[in-house]
């Protein structure tokens, strides 16, 4: 078979499925399940998963909606991430032009559940491939739980359930569509727990000891640390427990939740450990007892540029996006509820990611209400500023990501507006999409030995002698 028919048979296998894969989508997105709580949505692929032929293992690395499943045999093993939770607090009608849900829940606010489909729509797309044309080769779909908070790709990771996988291959739902080219921040989520003595804060405050003072005293010692860390990191907290409402107790109980990120997951290991410092002393100076408690953590995430090219030369073989008029109305009405300015943000990408454009051209383009062209092939030195667990997945086998327009034109991550949008056929297109350009790529992979080889070369240069070791302590359980 020639490359070009070999290609024609994986794409026009994943069409012939293509509502099935954004059905199991659709279904995701109503059930809005949130962080390690993912019964019905892990349910629903391991279901299809199973149906199509693949050895299915359930509650892997401790989590019971985490999921492995396993197609044919031998080397390469393609690992294939897939992401189905939604965020807490985002519940939202469909398709409406406003923030509206009828009562409080989740909601796909990060296009998770898109995300688990296009994955479902690789993984089965290129089973049928292999299933009528007989090659060596494994592929393995990890159905991962917990990526907006709880980082279920670490315990993942840290269980070995990524170890022997020779590439991995994931997307995003975005709003336009290009190669991932950057790494991502690491990450520790920690809570620091304090213990004093309550009185009644007017008759006998000499008898109590504030837990309060101490969370207040473990800021001012953070803010004043800032400036002695590298430019790039990023300490954000939340009190989670203040104490209570009552000025008139010493509040015994008070607990703060801290998020420290900065590029290298060493240097995240350095400041957590002077936070910490930080908190000792802030008990030892209200004479309280301090408790650190882990919620999870994930790595810095390592770019490929040998595999992330060859998952390039298939978005160019797919070509843009294609929008129908209506399709483009609908974007537009989506758009006609953001802020002024919003498109600011996406003029400068434009005029960074296309060299040969000017302003104008820019202009033009962010101003379209979903962006169907595929963005050239970019990468940077500059970790964007945010956090992902797909990292931990990245440090053991050598990983590429494709962002893939499924959301109007300057609209953002987490907003009731990528909840409402979550059905639209632009969705339906971009995880259709996304599913081919990863299914291509891995056949690539298995076609073409010299292209893990190389990958690999790249994974270890690029770790520099280091290996993956799970920030997480061993004892501590995903909950
Ligand atoms: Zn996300």
């Amino acid at each position: 078979m020639t490359d070009e028919n070999r290609v024609k048979r994986l794409i026009g296998l994943i069409d012939a499925k293509a509502g099935a894969f954004t059905d199991v989508s659709d279904s995701i997105w109503g059930y809005a399940e949130t962080r390690f709580n993912l019964e019905r949505s892990a349910g629903l692929l391991s279901s299809v998963l199973k149906r199509e032929g693949f050895g299915v293992s359930r509650g892997v690395a401790g989590m019971d909606h985490a999921l492995v499943a396993s197609y044919g045999s031998g080397s390469p093993v393609i690992g294939i991430l897939a992401e189905y939770d939604a965020l807490s607090n985002l519940a939202q009608e469909s398709d409406v032009m406003e923030k509206r849900a009828a009562e409080p829940g989740g909601g796909h606010g990060c296009g998770h559940n898109a995300l688990g489909a296009g994955a479902l729509a690789a993984a089965v797309g290129l089973k049928d491939f292999l299933a009528s044309s007989p090659r060596e080769g494994t592929i393995k779909f990890f159905g991962c739980p917990a990526e907006e908070s709880g980082s279920g790709k670490a315990f993942m990771a840290r269980a070995g359930v990524f170890d022997e996988t020779d590439v991995m291959l994931t997307w995003h739902p975005w709003t336009e569509t290009r190669i991932w080219g950057q790494s991502s921040l690491a990450n520790y989520q920690v809570y620091f727990h304090f213990k004093g003595i309550s009185s009644h804060a007017a008759a006998s405050p000499d008898m109590g000891r504030s837990a309060l003072d101490s969370l207040e005293l473990m800021s001012v010692g953070v803010n004043y640390l800032r400036e002695h860390i590298v430019q790039e990191a990023r300490i954000h907290y939340a009190y989670t427990n203040a104490g209570g409402m009552s000025p008139n107790v010493v509040q015994s109980d008070a607990s703060a939740l801290y998020f420290i990120r900065a590029p290298k997951s060493g240097q995240v290991r350095r400041i957590f450990e002077r936070v910490a410092d930080i908190a000792r002393g802030a008990a030892l100076m209200s004479r309280t007892t301090m408790e650190i408690e882990w919620d999870s953590a994930c790595a810095e995430y390592i770019v490929n540029e040998a595999l992330g090219r060859v998952m390039y030369e298939n978005m160019k073989k797919l070509g843009n996006l294609k929008y129908s008029d209506g399709e483009m109305e609908y974007a537009r009405r989506f758009t006609a509820t953001l802020q002024d300015g919003s498109r600011q943000g996406v003029t400068s990408l434009i005029r960074k990611c296309f060299p040969d454009i000017d302003g104008e051209q820019a202009m033009r383009m962010a101003s379209e209400p979903v962006l169907s062209e595929v963005f050239p092939y970019s990468m940077t030195d500059v970790a964007m500023p945010g956090s992902t667990d797909v990292g931990d997945a990245s440090w053991i086998a050598p990983t590429a990501q494709v962002l893939v327009t499924c959301y109007p034109t300057g609209t953002q991550s987490h907003s009731w507006q990528w909840v409402a949008a979550g059905k639209s056929p632009i969705v339906h297109k971009g995880l259709i999409y996304a599913g081919k350009v990863m299914a291509m790529t891995a056949l690539d992979v298995i076609c073409d030995p010299e292209i893990a080889a190389r990958a690999k070369e790249e994974h270890l240069e690029r770790l520099g002698g280091e290996r993956y070791v799970c920030a997480i302590p061993e004892d501590v359980k995903p909950h």
